[in-house]
C-alpha cells in the first residue's frame, strides 16, 4: 500500500488535531504546539499534529466524566457488543493500520500487522469476558446470611503508552476497560501520535452508532499540558503506564502520592538459558527473533544469553552465522527482517552501551555501528551486536533499547539461575533444554523470578490469553488476558441478612443491658 493511500484510508490529514472525545464529531480544535511525526525509515515527516493544551485536556476530562456516568449503566454484555464491532472495523483496516505502525514506529510490516492482529484478538477475548466478570460467593459464618463479591466499573482509566507498541497496548487496556464499563483517556508516545489518531478514526463509526462519545478519548500533548495533569488528576482512579523504568518510578510516586491505582509495564532485561542438552537449532532461531526482531526494541527482547560452557562456541558460531543473513533495511519491504531504531537518540544509546561494555571488560563478537542505506540516508539503521560479557557489568544490568545481545557463560545450572535472576528487571525469561529437571526447576519457585517464564520458546511474542507483565523494576503490573481485567474494576463485598436476628461476626455479643 502506498503512503498516501494508507493515510487516506485511516483519515490522517497533513495537519491533525491532538484531542478527541471519540466519534466523528469528537475532535477538538486544539491550540497546543505542533508535533511533527517523522518516520525512522527515512527521517522524513509523515504528518503533523496540533497537540492538546491544558484547556483541551480539561474539556476531554469533563466529557469523559459525564460519559462514564451513563456508560456504567449499560449491561456488560451490551458493552461487549460494542467491542465486537470494534474488532470488525479493526479487521477491515488491518492492512492500513499495520502499515502505518511500520511507517511510524519502524518495525517490519509483518510485525505491524501482527500488532493489529493482537488488537483483534484482545477484542475477541474482551467480548467473551463481557459475560464472565465473575465474583465469588462465600459461606457466611452467620446463619441465614449470604455473602458474595461483585465487580463495579472503576471510572476513567488513563492509558500512557510507549512508542514500540503504539496500537496493541492501547487495545489491551482500552478494550478490556471498555467491557468493564470504564472510560479511557489515551496518551500515546509523542514518537507515534499518528497511529493513535488512526485508531480514533477507525473506531469512530462504532462510537457514533452507539452514542458513546466520551468513552474512548485521546489526548496527544506535552508532559506539562497532559502527562503530569493526568498523573495528578484525582478524577482518574487508575493510571496504566507502559514505558521505561525511570518513567514508571515517577508515575508510581505521583499516583501513589494521591493513593491512586497504577498498572506499570516497564523495562525488561530478558535472558534465555541454553543448557548443554538444548536443541541448538531451536535455541538459535528463538534467540535471533528475540534479539533482532523489532530491532531489539521490545520490552521482551532477548538481551542476555546464559549458555553452558560446553556448547558456547558452537552456539555463538551458529548465531553469528544467522546474524549475517539478517536483511536490514526498509521495514516496508517484505524481505527485510530488521528495520531502523526509532531515532538518533536510540542510536547513540546503543553506541554508548557498546563503548561502556568494552570499557567494563566485554568483547564485541559481531556487529555494532551504524548503516547508511541508499535512498534512506536519514534513517536510523544499525548492525545488531553480539557481545561477550559478564552478568555483573553495570551496562549488562541495564536495559539498552537496541539490538545488543550479551553472551554470558556458565558451568553449573545453579550458577545459570543466579545470573538469570541477578538483574533489577523481571519481565520475560526462557530456558532451552531437553531436561525435565532443568525445565521444572526453571518454572519452580527456585527458578525464574520473572512474570513470564517459557520453556523451549523465546522471551518475546506473548499471546494475549495470559496475563502480561513482570516483577521487580518491570513494575508488577499485569494486563491483557487471564484475570487482568480485575484492575479495571472495583471490588465490593456484600453481606445480606435474610433472617430475623442480628448475629454479629466472630460471635460477639453486644446487647443493651436489661434485655
Ligand atoms: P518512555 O518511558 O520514554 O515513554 C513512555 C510513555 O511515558 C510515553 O507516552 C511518554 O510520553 C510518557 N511519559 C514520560 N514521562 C511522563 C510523565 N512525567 N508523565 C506522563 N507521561 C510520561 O518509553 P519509550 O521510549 O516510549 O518506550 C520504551 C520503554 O518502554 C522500554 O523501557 C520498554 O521496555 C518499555 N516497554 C515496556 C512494556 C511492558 O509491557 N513491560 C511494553 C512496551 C515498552
Amino acid at each position: 500500500m502506498e503512503k498516501s493511500k494508507v493515510l487516506d484510508s485511516l483519515g490522517i490529514q497533513d495537519v491533525n488535531f491532538g484531542a478527541t472525545t471519540g466519534g466523528s464529531n469528537g475532535w477538538i480544535q486544539t491550540k497546543g504546539k505542533e508535533l511533527v511525526s517523522t518516520s525512522p525509515i527515512d527521517g522524513q515527516p509523515i504528518a503533523r499534529v496540533i497537540m492538546a493544551d491544558r484547556r483541551a485536556y480539561d474539556s476531554v476530562m469533563e466529557k469523559a466524566t459525564a460519559a462514564f456516568a451513563s456508560f456504567r449503566m449499560m449491561p456488560a454484555p451490551k458493552r461487549g457488543e460494542i467491542i465486537r464491532e470494534i474488532a470488525d472495523v479493526l479487521r477491515e483496516k488491518k492492512e492500513a493500520l499495520g502499515t502505518l505502525v511500520a511507517m511510524e514506529a519502524g518495525k517490519i510490516k509483518a510485525e505491524g500487522l501482527g500488532e493489529v492482529q493482537e488488537m483483534i484478538d484482545i477484542a475477541d477475548f474482551a467480548v467473551g469476558l463481557s459475560r464472565q466478570l465473575y465474583g465469588l460467593t462465600m459461606h457466611s459464618e452467620r446463619p441465614m446470611h449470604r455473602m458474595y463479591e461483585q465487580w463495579h466499573p472503576l471510572g476513567i482509566v488513563g492509558v500512557i503508552t510507549a512508542f514500540n507498541f503504539p496500537v496493541a497496548v492501547w487495545s489491551w487496556n482500552a478494550l478490556v476497560a471498555g467491557v468493564c464499563g470504564d472510560a479511557v483517556l489515551f496518551k500515546p508516545s509523542s514518537k507515534t501520535p499518528l497511529t493513535a489518531v488512526a485508531i480514533q478514526n477507525i473506531i469512530a463509526p462504532v462510537v457514533d452508532k452507539y452514542g458513546i462519545e466520551g468513552i474512548f478519548n485521546l489526548v496527544i500533548g506535552s508532559r506539562e499540558d497532559v502527562g503530569e495533569p493526568m498523573l495528578h488528576d484525582k478524577r482518574i482512579p487508575l493510571i496504566s503506564a507502559t514505558g521505561s523504568t525511570a518513567m514508571g518510578k515517577h508515575v508510581g510516586e505521583v499516583v501513589g502520592g494521591r493513593l491512586g491505582r497504577t498498572l506499570l509495564e516497564l523495562g525488561g532485561n530478558n535472558a534465555i538459558i541454553v543448557t548443554e542438552d538444548a536443541d541448538m537449532d531451536m535455541a538459535i532461531r528463538a534467540t535471533l527473533f528475540g534479539a533482532v526482531g523489532t530491532a531489539g526494541q521490545r520490552c521482551t527482547s532477548t538481551r542476555r544469553i546464559i549458555v553452558h560452557s560446553s556448547v558456547k562456541e558452537k552456539f555463538v558460531n551458529a548465531l553469528v552465522n544467522a546474524y549475517k543473513q539478517v536483511k536490514i533495511g526498509n521495514p516496508l519491504d517484505e524481505s527485510t527482517l530488521m528495520g531502523p531504531l526509532i531515532d538518533g537518540r536510540a542510536v547513540s544509546d546503543m553506541e554508548n552501551a557498546l563503548a561502556a561494555v568494552q570499557e567494563q571488560g566485554g568483547k564485541i563478537l559481531y556487529g555494532g555501528g551504524t548503516l547508511t542505506l541508499e535512498g534512506l540516508e536519514d534513517g536510523f539503521y544499525v548492525k545488531p551486536a553480539i557481545v561477550e560479557a559478564e552478568n555483573q557489568y553495570p551496562v549488562v544490568q541495564e536495559e539498552t533499547f537496541a539490538p545488543i545481545l550479551y553472551i554470558i557463560e556458565y558451568d553449573t545450572y545453579d550458577q545459570a539461575l543466579a545470573f538469570h535472576n541477578n538483574v533489577p528487571q523481571g519481565l520475560s525469561s526462557a530456558v532451552f533444554t531437553s531436561s525435565v529437571h532443568y525445565q521444572e526447576t526453571f518454572l519452580s519457585h527456585m527458578g525464574s523470578d520473572c512474570g513470564i517464564a517459557n520453556v523451549n520458546i523465546g522471551t518475546s511474542g506473548a499471546e494475549i490469553g495470559g496475563a502480561f507483565g513482570g516483577e521487580k523494576e518491570t513494575g508488577g503490573g499485569r494486563e491483557s488476558g487471564s484475570d487482568a481485567w480485575k484492575i479495571y474494576m472495583r471490588r465490593q463485598t456484600n453481606t445480606i441478612n435474610w433472617g430475623r436476628d442480628l448475629p454479629l461476626a466472630q460471635g460477639i455479643e453486644f446487647n443493651i443491658s436489661g434485655e
